[in-house]
């Protein structure tokens, strides 16, 4: 398994990867060339998945296509996210963060903090929550299957 920066146009490297013990799993690539970083994170039963698909993270697999979840993290990778965005307020979607919830994000390896902010900001919406609180971030979880982060 193999990513691409698509602005370069350049395999990004393996950098690091975690295995908390909980079935989870998070792996880090960066862009040799713009130095940008992304995180693949699976929950238990896509780790099973890909471990099923004999794809080595890190590994010299044969590259493939490059995945959503590329572009989804490249989006929300930076803390620049953290900063409210013009629209932040006005728009009909918008969800804001409490202080405690995001206390909590900061407590998120750096690496994957993006992509889970993006998800739970994504499970917020769809469900029409203001407010993301850590008892949303609770309920987020264990309804997406992603205990541990
Ligand atoms: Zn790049």
């Amino acid at each position: 398994m193999k990513f691409l920066c698509i602005p370069c146009d350049h395999v990004m490297e393996f950098v690091e990867r975690q295995l908390p013990g909980d079935g989870t799993l998070a792996a880090v690539f960066a862009c040799g060339k713009c130095q940008r970083e992304m995180a693949l994170l699976t929950n238990p039963m896509e780790t099973q998945f890909v471990s099923s698909m004999g794809i080595k993270i890190g590994g010299r697999e044969v590259p493939t296509q490059p995945m959503e979840v590329t572009r989804t993290s490249l989006e929300g990778g930076s803390d620049a996210a953290f900063r409210p965005s013009p629209s932040a307020g006005s728009s009909p979607g918008a969800v804001e963060w409490s202080p405690d919830a995001v206390e909590r994000l900061q407590r998120v390896p750096s690496f994957v903090r993006g992509m889970v902010k993006r998800i739970y900001t994504d499970y917020a919406r769809e469900r029409e929550i203001r407010v993301l609180t850590p008892e949303v971030m609770d309920t987020a979880r264990s309804e997406l299957g992603l205990e541990g982060m």
